[in-house]
């Protein structure tokens, strides 16, 4: 069942997904060469617990971590550990938090230092789809339309759409309905209404989209081990029109990103 959100519910929600995107803002200053997803893990669950909120993923479904950190080839679901980044490699950083009562849910995909240019095409086209797609979650328009306007410009850009895993409604839990996959065909699937809110998050393989699970009983993989980016916003139907809850205003500050990329899709949105 939807559980759709009043006005005052997405105020509180903007403050959950606040905590998520600073928290990966304050990441970004420190993912580089020599530190280990762990010691990254261990600065995002105090920050979040700093913020007056508590790590979503934490024990959700024995989750061990606060981070979902998942280099090159791992798509998501990696457990931080004490291997250490290195230069030219990608990490796909997945946070969540809980606080007052509501989820925020935010991923972004950092480079560690210079990495080749097909792989930053790569980090570019998934953060696109992701725009792509919520463009389309409006009130009258369906699940399948978010899908296929990630799916259509991901393949476009000849890139693997993730199936197995897949966006969700967010609320008071983490996973809500309805579920958002990466891909679909308009027209199809639940109707959006007012006051829904959604974590939508593109899964897209530089390779096959085929993936693989370790016996951790987390970490997924690409079949064929090439990198993997995720990027995800939480969102909401205000008025009738998409609105982003979450912002990479505070990752491209912390490097430096000159960029007005999110403030114009905002405005656009509103039109
Ligand atoms: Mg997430
Ligand atoms: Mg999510």
């Amino acid at each position: 069942m939807i559980k759709v959100k009043t006005r005052e519910e997405i105020e509180i929600m903007r403050e959950s997904a606040l905590v998520v995107s600073k928290t990966l803002g304050m990441l970004a200053n420190e993912v580089k060469p020599g530190v280990t997803t762990l010691y990254l893990d261990k600065l995002a669950e105090d920050f979040i617990r700093s913020e007056g909120a508590i790590p979503g993923f934490l024990g959700l479904y024995d989750f061990p971590n606060t981070l979902c950190m998942s280099p090159n080839s791992q798509v998501v679901h990696g457990i931080p550990n004490k291997t250490t980044l290195k230069e030219g490699e990608i990490i796909s950083i997945d946070c969540g938090a809980l606080k007052n009562g509501f989820y925020g849910d935010h991923a972004y995909t950092f480079a560690i230092g210079e990495i080749t240019s097909d792989i930053e095409k790569l980090l570019d086209a998934t953060k696109q789809s992701l725009y792509e797609g919520i463009r389309e979650f409006k009130a009258g328009n369906r699940v399948g339309d978010v899908g296929f306007a990630i799916q259509k410009f991901a393949e476009d850009n000849g890139y693997g759409v993730v199936r197995e895993l897949v966006g969700h409604g967010l609320g008071k839990e983490m996973h809500e309905d309805p579920e958002m996959p990466n891909y679909g065909k308009r027209g199809r699937g639940k109707k959006f209404t007012e006051g829904m809110v959604v974590a939508i998050e593109p899964m897209i393989n530089l390779g096959t989209h085929k993936i693989r699970q370790h016996s951790d009983g987390w970490t997924i993989t690409t079949l064929d081990n090439k990198p993997s980016a995720h990027f995800e916003h939480d969102v909401a139907i205000v008025n009738g029109k998409p609105e982003l809850l979450s912002t990479f205003k505070y990752i491209y500050d912390a490097l430096g990103i000159k960029s007005d990329e999110e403030n114009e899709f905002r405005q656009n949105l509103q039109q």
